[in-house]
């Protein structure tokens, strides 16, 4: 026979052992009122954390799905611009506040996939300190210029920029940007090196690149298609497989002679780590319902967003693709010299 294992029970006379009822009697409390909170959720405007400049790619692609996530879930999505760091500084503040569904953040290829590799200290592990919430939209990469840059295509883009040495300037939004690390990738396949202009984002980039302060960058298509239609920036290439139907004059560096150059990248919505899951389920919800809403999909895919990625739509094919992107870009990084070690 077993005999009980046990504390024995205490008896009426017997001082029991006060700390741990009311701790536990806390924890119940404090559960059931989160429940209850996520419950009524949200009950005032939602911060949606853009982590570059306003105008930018990231801040675009935020506030065309922020616009109709606002309608399903009844209450604003307020977007708050927090640039600096190629996007680490926003998306930290993101990670460290709290869990309630009243911050949540749009971040991308970078911030959630190459930051690890070019940080050694960055205070965020994209896999391990969000609630993924979804994709918003994949984003190819053009590779663009000045409107007045002395080359008519790719081909002669490249034997000027070899030509240069070091006298182009090229734009880019912070290290681990997504147009840092997709030039950083370009550079080392031309065996260039230019002087690397630091911005808040690449919408002032953009900016610089029209008024031909700057040479050229590596950007996502979301920030360029109507200046390009406009004539005021030239396109080279798109870094994809076949042309962008955003931009079908556009040819892809596999036409341009590049083909080694080949690269797309994402804006995605991320919670802190610890939102409930029923917060979590609303946001999915919301954001799936905005990507499936017509004029809301004419908007991004007039910017030349790529949508074909549903199964990243998710919050696990999100934390998928974090997973695949970190490993991806360490690697990558590495071989071109971006990261420090
Ligand atoms: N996506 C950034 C922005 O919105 C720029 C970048 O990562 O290159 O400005």
């Amino acid at each position: 026979m077993k005999t009980p294992t046990g504390p024995p029970l205490a008896t009426s006379n017997e001082r029991r052992p006060m700390r741990p009822l009311p701790l536990l009697v806390a924890a119940t409390l404090t559960l059931s009122a989160g429940a209850s909170r996520a419950a009524t959720w949200p009950e005032r405007p939602v911060t949606m954390i853009v982590p570059f400049a306003a105008g930018g790619p990231t801040d675009v692609v935020a506030r065309i799905v922020g616009d109709h996530m606002s309608r399903t879930l009844g209450q604003q999505i307020v977007i708050e611009n927090v640039a600096g760091a190629g996007g680490t500084t926003g998306i930290t503040r993101g990670a460290q506040s709290a869990p309630d569904g009243y911050t949540i953040m749009m971040g991308h290829m970078g911030t959630h996939g190459a930051a690890p590799a070019v940080y050694p200290n960055l205070k965020y592990d994209p896999s391990k300190d969000f609630a993924p919430i979804g994709l918003a939209a994949g984003t190819p990469i053009l590779i663009v210029a000045r409107k007045n840059f002395p080359a008519k295509d790719l081909k002669e883009f490249v034997a000027q920029a070899k030509a240069s040495g070091d006298k182009l300037n090229e734009a880019h939004a912070g290290v681990g940007s997504v147009s840092f690390t997709t030039c950083s990738l370009l550079n080392s396949i031309l065996g260039t090196k230019p002087a690397r202009v630091v911005y808040r984002g690449t919408g002032p980039a953009l900016n610089d690149l029209v008024s031909g302060q700057v040479d050229y960058m590596c950007d996502q298509i979301v920030n360029l298609v109507p200046q390009i239609q406009a004539g005021t920036i030239r396109a080279y290439a798109v870094a994809l497989p076949q042309r962008s139907p955003a931009l079908p004059d556009v040819p892809t560096t596999t036409e341009g002679g590049l083909p080694e150059f080949q690269v797309s990248a994402w804006n995605a919505i991320f919670a802190p780590k610890g939102t409930p899951k029923e917060i979590v389920a609303k946001l999915s919800d919301a954001l799936l319902k905005a990507l499936d809403d017509e004029a809301t999909k004419k908007r991004l895919l007039d910017l030349g967003a790529d949508l074909t990625d549903k199964a990243s739509r998710t919050p696990e094919g999100l934390q998928k693709l974090v997973e695949r992107e970190v490993a991806r870009w360490s690697k990558v990084l590495k071989n071109v010299g971006a990261a420090p070690n």
